[in-house]
């Protein structure tokens, strides 16, 4: 790749990070460390209403424990940080995802659905469904109110809606770094996904890929569980005209039965580890041991891995 590598950590303060996170973190930065590149601290807390405001700052503390470090972004809960590409927390760049929406509004990429959870997962499984039924992550959205144009908003005032973007149609391929070739006809297989609500709040597909776009982003690594995003985000870019990111897509950490890491484990929560007094190094040792880059357990730290 030409140019400086620029990646990110993009906690979402939904809650405490867990040794899932970690992982996940652990290993986007050392990806881009190891090739001199630069990082981004992103605080991605549009899922309201489930953005927890304790969870920015204990976020930052646990990145700052584990030993991990950034360029850019917030280093305390000073959300306010500058930079070049600042504000770095997703609730401080509104209103640029609002004119992503005006752009996709104006070319009709988008139109506004009224349809319920209930209405999609009915429709989906109508045994002459109009839709595909269930898809890759669930009902596949049954294409009911598609027929709308983005100008037609101006006669649902009263109703609520979100955005939808209308899928290019036939099969895509990509190539992950870490998975390898990717391949999926989205149309069939996920359907038209939502990018924002009726006031212009943005959908998280939109908000990462302005926010990736604008930062500067040249490297995503993530959880394998957003690989279908990653079809949506990149119909995104395409609309946009930008030129995606290189995508690392890695496994999440799982529990003994081999189930994605949940509640049901135990408190795998790092402020509890901290607590504990549980070292960074341990932590580090035991994500580098279960990613086989160490034979044998052994207290480490980041800049010893990379
Ligand atoms: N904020 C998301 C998370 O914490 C990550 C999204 C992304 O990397 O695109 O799971």
């Amino acid at each position: 790749m030409n140019g400086t590598v620029v990646g990110r950590l993009a906690p979402s303060p939904t809650g405490a990070q867990h040794l899932g996170n970690a992982r996940t973190f652990l290993i986007a930065w050392l990806a881009a460390r190891s090739l001199h590149g630069k990082l981004i601290l992103r605080i991605e807390d549009i899922d309201s209403p489930r953005i927890k405001p304790w969870a920015v700052s204990q976020a930052i503390e646990d990145l700052h424990w584990l030993g991990l470090d950034w360029d850019e972004g917030p280093n305390s809960d000073d959300v306010q940080a500058p930079g070049p590409h600042a504000p770095y927390v997703q609730t401080l760049r509104l209103e640029r995802y609002r004119e992503g929406l005006k752009l996709l509004a104006a070319a009709n990429q988008i139109y506004p659905c009224t349809c319920s959870r209930g209405d999609i997962e009915q429709a989906a499984s109508a045994p002459q469904s109009m839709g595909q039924g269930e898809g890759l992550e669930g009902p596949v959205y049954p294409g009911t109110c598609a027929t709308r144009n983005a100008s037609d908003v101006e006669q649902l005032n009263a109703e609520n809606y979100a955005w939808r973007f209308r899928c290019y149609r036939g099969e895509r391929h990509w190539r992950d770094h870490f998975c390898g070739p990717q391949t999926l006809d989205v149309a069939k297989q996920l359907g038209d996904f939502v990018v924002g609500k009726k006031d212009g709040w943005p959908a998280y597909q939109l908000a990462v890929v302005m926010d990736d776009h604008d930062m500067g982003v040249t490297m995503v690594v993530r959880g394998d569980d957003l690989i279908p995003s990653t079809y949506r985000q990149q119909m995104l870019y395409e609309f946009f005209g930008w030129r995606p990111p290189q995508f690392w897509h890695v496994p999440l950490v799982v529990g003994s039965d081999g189930k994605r890491l949940a509640k049901r484990h135990g408190d795998t929560r790092l402020s509890t580890y901290r607590e504990r007094g549980v070292s960074p190094q341990d932590i580090i040792g035991w994500l580098a041991l279960s990613c086989g880059w160490i034979e044998k357990f052994r207290p480490c730290s980041p800049q010893e891995l990379l």
